[in-house]
């Protein structure tokens, strides 16, 4: 898995290679970027250029090989998710005391640190920071330098101040990533000891020909739909479950359908039925609810002049017959009832009915 392999942002990479090249890689790299932009990725990819045994060239520029023993343990740390839901397993079926004192990190290579935010805060904690500063100023043992990737921007205060202690002193041989989707919430103090990068959104087109590529199964108006979907990040479309989308949708079409046709609510009562209580049906309406949004917002392009903006391209027609059926108030009321059902999901009202409610009330006068 060479950098060849990371989709989008090729100029950041380049730079970043070029710092490898010089041997004044900094101490410590704010990689800021969306969900799914590649951060993580991209941290991976450089702590395995940083160790590689075989430090392969491409393009004039260090490169990795993903087969040395330092590569290959660093790459089984890739799938981020899987790991993480497997160290908090681990922990939950700890004894109780023993549990409290437990943090969860991410280790697959001995010089190589995975720090993600602690459940249930979701937050990086000081115990995980002190775990960092306990190995530290230890020369790496495998490797040529000792690497730490904080996953998430989100750090408890004392958590960040004992970090920042470390960025004030780092030692030569150690590399510390901080990933952030929103790196203002880092302290400014840590900000200023770090060098930031930003991995941007790809265009539509880019995604569309990465797709082509990676997912052949696809076709053409099913890479345009995921390209939109994804909101520029590649990891995103790469993961994007076409199949639950679609199938929500066709649902949310019912519900919205039924409001605008009036009368009739044989299929939206139909559709409604199976969203039951319990954590299976909790999911499902979540989801129903997030492709009922991003319906309404398509329909709101469309009524707005900005047929561009469309994301569900794939059924353009079909929205475009609703948008003439609709108007702007009328999306704008669906909007808002919206928001009432998921306060009324909050207060753990029967779900079937809130939808039902929802969409009797946005039936448009005769
Ligand atoms: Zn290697």
């Amino acid at each position: 898995m060479p950098f060849s392999d990371f989709l989008g942002n090729p100029e950041t990479v380049h730079r970043l290679r070029e710092m490898l090249a010089r041997k004044r890689f900094p101490h410590a790299i704010i990689l800021a970027g969306a969900r799914g932009s590649g951060k993580y990725t991209l941290a991976l990819m450089l702590a395995q250029a940083l160790n590689c045994l075989e430090q392969p060239v491409t393009d004039g520029l260090p490169d990795f090989c993903g087969q040395c023993p330092n590569c290959s343990r660093i790459g089984q740390a890739k799938d981020l998710d899987a790991q993480f839901a497997e160290a908090v397993e681990a922990r939950d079926g700890m004894r109780e005391v023993d549990k409290k004192e437990t943090r969860i990190f991410v280790q697959t290579h001995p010089d190589v640190l995975v720090i993600p935010p602690d459940p249930p805060q979701m937050m990086i904690k000081v115990d995980q920071v002190r775990q960092v500063i306990g190995s530290i100023y230890f020369r790496p043992a495998e490797a040529r330098e000792r690497v730490y990737v904080f996953t998430d921007s989100a750090f408890m205060k004392e958590a960040a101040n004992s970090l920042l202690k470390v960025l004030e002193e780092p030692p030569e041989f150690a590399t510390i990533f901080l990933l952030a989707e929103n790196p203002g919430e880092l302290l400014p103090t840590i900000r200023s000891r770090s060098v930031s990068f930003a991995l941007g959104a790809l265009r539509f087109e880019e995604i569309e020909s990465l797709l082509a590529r990676r997912r052949p199964e696809w076709n053409q108006r099913e890479r345009a739909l995921v390209a939109r979907l994804s909101e520029g990040a590649m990891g995103r479309a790469l993961s994007f479950d076409l199949k639950s989308y679609v199938a929500a949708r066709s649902q949310a079409l019912v519900v919205l359908n039924s409001a605008l046709r009036g009368s009739d609510h044989t299929e939206l009562f139909k559709t409604t039925e199976s969203f039951r209580p319990g954590a299976e049906g909790r999911e499902k309406t979540e989801t129903l609810l997030r492709t009922l949004y991003a319906l309404l917002e398509d329909l709101m392009f469309l009524e707005s002049g900005t047929p561009q903006l469309v994301r569900n391209t794939d059924i353009q027609g079909e929205l475009k017959k609703m948008a003439e059926a609709a108007d702007f108030a009328w999306v704008q009321r669906a909007a808002q009832g919206l928001a009432e059902v998921e306060r009324g999901m909050r207060r753990n009202l029967l779900r079937s009915l809130s939808l039902d409610a929802f969409a009797t009330a946005l039936e448009r006068a005769p």
